[in-house]
């Protein structure tokens, strides 16, 4: 059986995990304020961020997030009272993902109950790119 699962892994390693069915996950870059600044927070932007400020998401159901080590290093933030919870690796600052406050809202059209945006990485960019 194919793997289709996408690995998960903070940059120096404590926080592993996978994005299972990644057939069933979206792909987009937002270039939106609120990603440019947790960027800023987590460290030096380029590390997050494309040449143009765009951050590479996969949007996918939690319940296809699995972590496997190192749970205890996510860490959450948020940039307003309303804004999105903000998912990090605190060991090395390696962004996670982004879930809605309210996890009955849907962002987009799906059945799935949140959509939480998984923040790649520069290197995990790379790996998807090399995925067949
Ligand atoms: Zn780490
Ligand atoms: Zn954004």
């Amino acid at each position: 059986m194919a793997d289709l699962s996408f690995p998960l892994r903070c940059a120096c390693g404590r926080l592993e995990g996978h994005v299972a069915a990644t057939h069933r996950a979206g792909r987009a870059i937002c270039y939106c304020h609120d990603c440019q600044a947790f960027a800023r927070f987590l460290g030096p932007p380029e590390a997050t961020l494309d040449a143009l400020g765009g951050t590479d998401i996969i949007a996918t159901a939690p319940r296809f997030v699995q972590f496997t080590a190192g749970t205890e290093q996510l860490q959450c933030m948020s940039l307003g009272p309303r804004g999105l919870l903000r998912w990090y690796a605190g060991c090395c600052r390696t962004p996670i993902g982004n879930t809605p406050r309210n996890p009955k809202l849907s962002y987009v059209e799906t059945d799935e109950p949140i959509v939480p945006p998984q923040v790649l990485t520069a290197a995990q960019r790379q790996a998807l790119r090399a995925a067949p």
